[in-house]
């Protein structure tokens, strides 16, 4: 498979980048080998279960091809995407996985799932019906436990027990359902949630179970099913509101200084006026903004990270530009050209998420396609 030449930090320090022509702005860099670990690590947290990966939306933004050839390469055969065509896209980096589309089988795209041997997730009866229309198959059953989103509804499947002529046509791969809450364990709303499921799903044809996404994984056994769904924890994610983070960062976001400037009378920075700068102090001017993915929410509430240094961030940030109060380092440690962490180092997605008042899931799937995309490991 063609791709760019694996990157990699200098081990010297982080902010080493090796020399293109021009510089990117904005770097994405995604270890891939952390990747690996991180299936390796939610894999056997949830075994005997096996772990499907989730790779929608693009792999949560860092790029479906190069994660999904690495998933396949450490062994994950099963992987769930949100739309026919995130699983067309997939279905041709990947001829022999399965792939579930979680939209399910939608009016009109019977013919692409099949051409594409995908596999519908089915969410209503409609789809059911078009399904089994189109001819049937390999489909999984959705059913709403809670989320009230996608999936069968209690009458729903009432519905399918008293007229199993309705799933005649259907191959049931699995019986799925999805958590409200496995992010907070102690929320009383997913041990309701697994009970209605354990109810309902009798009522349907015998088929494994998929329960579990990536908090799931790391609660017990009735929480994960037989099949999981790992999403976030492979990106680096916390899937949890309210514990320690069970895997390690993957995704390095990376910003070019354009200028550093010394600042030795008063001022104020950026849009509004609403950082005061304390003179003498040292500014650097990074080339990443909200254009970027970079919310502009976390202006004068974050840290970025400077060869493992914590640097506040100080001032609104910009659609294309960021600045960070570098005081703490050396005036000749620091240089146009040289690169700041805005995610990575001594800063972690989910502390960014936080400053912003959203989840890592977001911050993920909003890095812009300005940023360069660079690759460790092997894909
Ligand atoms: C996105 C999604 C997942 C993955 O969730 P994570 O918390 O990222 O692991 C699993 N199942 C369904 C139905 C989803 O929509």
């Amino acid at each position: 498979m063609a791709h760019p030449q694996p990157f990699r930090p200098d081990p010297s320090g982080p902010v080493a980048i090796e020399a293109t022509d021009p510089p990117p702005p904005g770097l994405l860099v995604v270890d891939l080998d952390a990747l690996a670990r991180n299936f390796r690590r939610v894999r056997d947290a949830a075994s005997p279960a096996e772990c499907a990966a989730v790779v929608k939306a693009d792999a949560y933004g860092l790029g479906l091809a190069p994660v999904a050839a690495r998933l396949w390469l450490e062994g994950c055969k099963r992987f769930f995407v949100a739309t026919v065509d995130e699983g067309r896209e997939l279905r041709r980096l990947l001829p022999d996985a399965v792939i579930y589309v979680l939209e399910g089988a939608p009016a009109g795209a019977e013919a692409a799932l099949h051409a594409s041997h995908l596999v519908p997730v089915l969410n209503s009866l409609e789809q059911i019906a078009c399904w089994t229309g189109a001819g049937g198959g390999k489909a999984v059953l959705h059913v709403d436990t809670g989320m009230s989103r996608l999936g069968l509804t209690e009458r729903e499947v009432e519905t399918l027990a008293a007229q199993p002529g309705l799933l005649a046509g259907i191959d049931v791969d699995h019986v799925l359902t999805h958590l409200a809450c496995a992010d907070v364990p102690s929320h009383e709303l997913n041990a309701t949630q697994l009970y209605l499921f354990e109810r309902l799903r009798r009522k349907l044809p015998a088929a494994p179970t998929s329960i579990g996404a990536s908090a799931g994984i790391f609660l017990d056994p009735e929480h994960r099913g037989d099949l999981v769904r790992a999403g976030i924890g492979l990106y680096g994610g916390n899937p949890f509101a309210d514990r320690a983070c069970p895997v390690e960062p993957v995704v390095t976001l990376r910003a070019r200084i354009v200028q550093v400037r010394d600042v030795c009378a008063a001022g104020t920075v950026g849009y509004g006026a609403t950082h005061a700068v304390q003179p003498p102090c040292r500014l650097a001017v990074c080339a990443v903004g909200y254009a970027d993915g970079y919310p502009r929410a976390v202006g004068n509430r974050c840290a970025a990270s400077f060869d493992g240094v914590r640097v506040p961030v100080v001032g609104r940030v910009s659609m294309d530009l960021t600045c960070i109060d570098v005081s703490a380092i050396p005036a000749d440690a620091i240089r146009p050209g040289d690169y700041v962490d805005l995610i990575g180092g001594a800063v972690t997605l989910d502390e960014v998420a936080a400053a912003a008042n959203t989840i890592g899931y977001e911050i993920l799937t909003r890095l812009g396609s300005r940023l360069e995309r660079r690759y460790i490991g092997e894909f």
